[in-house]
């Protein structure tokens, strides 16, 4: 079996895959109010050009998919670009991440579609102040499209929750009884330095060791582990069924277990979130490139991949939101 083997012997297994840049919301920490750069129409992938590429990964040893964005829902036909990649050969799991607010339409067809696991980013459980950090997002929707996707059986869900300084510490306590009621696994996440409006979320930066610990004051806490394999360390709350998982960037990376690179929406991989290494695939593929040419380019592709970000060291380095990389 083919493998993709990064110059710091990682072996790379899984593609993060942005179907588009745009979003339904405009999260204060990842896309600014007024943006207008998104990546042209003809310009993004087709779903037959990004079959043709997540096909050559899955020959080349890629086995997880996530498919995320900008809000990967606002694609036209999701649920049938989900249907094609979860029938490539190689290709054993396919995610999604999503804000859900329009998951309660679709979670039927991408339950169907072979979909077998999602999270849904969900910062707040007040209605007002989910609005604030959104800019759009309607809490009663997401809600709704939570618990779609319970009802057709996903399973785990898990909620990623960026958890801000002064913006919604307050509410992880919540959080946890809000996920053990409905089954759902939690994960908290450290802001990065992407972008402005990354960097300017910086100042609500909180250190999850620091959380953790007060955490403990109140939940007993026992190592746990989660199928996966992502960045998340988890805890499990001692006589429940709840995994808590920390997602470190800043306070501990976790560089030297990535097994993963993102394709954008405009056909480049990116081979770190931190780092502007890239490679253009579009050119190529709009050229006619052979289906060993694309497998050779991404081996290239691969060879690019940086040692690990400098969040830390060069917080103003990445000029690329989020969501235009692929969260
Ligand atoms: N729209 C989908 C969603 O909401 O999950 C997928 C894309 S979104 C960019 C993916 C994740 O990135 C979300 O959980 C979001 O909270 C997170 N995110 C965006 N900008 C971030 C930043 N500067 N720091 C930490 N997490 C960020």
């Amino acid at each position: 079996m083919a493998k993709l083997i990064d110059p710091f012997n990682r072996n790379i297994q899984y593609v993060r895959l942005s179907v588009t840049d745009r979003c339904d919301f405009r999260c204060a920490y990842c896309m600014p109010k007024q943006f207008k750069g998104f990546a042209e129409p003809e310009h993004w992938l087709s779903f037959d050009e990004i079959e043709r590429v997540i096909a050559a990964f899955g020959e080349l040893g890629v086995s997880r998919i996530r498919i995320t964005g900008g809000e990967p829902l606002v694609r036209r036909n999701l649920p049938q670009l989900a249907a094609r990649l979860s029938n490539l050969a190689g290709i054993d799991d396919l995610s999604l991440s999503t804000n859900a607010s329009q998951l309660a339409r679709h979670a039927q067809a991408l339950k169907q579609g072979g979909v077998s696991r999602i999270n849904v980013s969900l910062d707040s459980l007040k209605p007002e102040r989910f609005h604030s950090i959104t800019k759009h997002g309607k809490l009663d929707k997401v809600i709704e499209g939570l618990m779609a996707a319970k009802e057709v059986g996903f399973y785990p869900i898990k909620i990623n929750m960026v958890a801000m300084k002064g913006v919604n510490d307050d509410e992880i306590e919540d959080m946890v009884e809000f996920c053990l009621e409905h089954d759902f696994t939690l994960r908290l996440i450290e802001t990065m330095p992407m972008g402005n409006t990354g960097r300017d979320a910086v100042d609500h930066y909180l250190d999850l060791q620091e959380l953790k610990a007060s955490l403990e004051k109140k939940f007993e806490l026992i190592p746990a582990v989660m199928p996966g394999g992502g960045p998340a360390r988890y805890v499990q709350v001692r006589g429940t069924h709840l995994r808590i998982g920390f997602i470190t960037p800043i306070s501990q990376h976790f560089c030297a277990t990535c097994n993963r690179v993102r394709l954008s929406v405009e056909g480049t991989i990116y081979l770190c979130l931190g780092q502007e290494d890239k490679f253009e695939l579009r050119p190529l593929l709009r050229q006619g490139i052979s289906d060993d040419g694309l497998k050779e380019a991404i081996v290239q592709a691969i060879a690019l991949k940086p040692e690990r970000h400098e969040f830390r060291e060069k917080p103003d380095q990445v000029i690329r939101f989020m969501s235009m990389t692929g969260g």
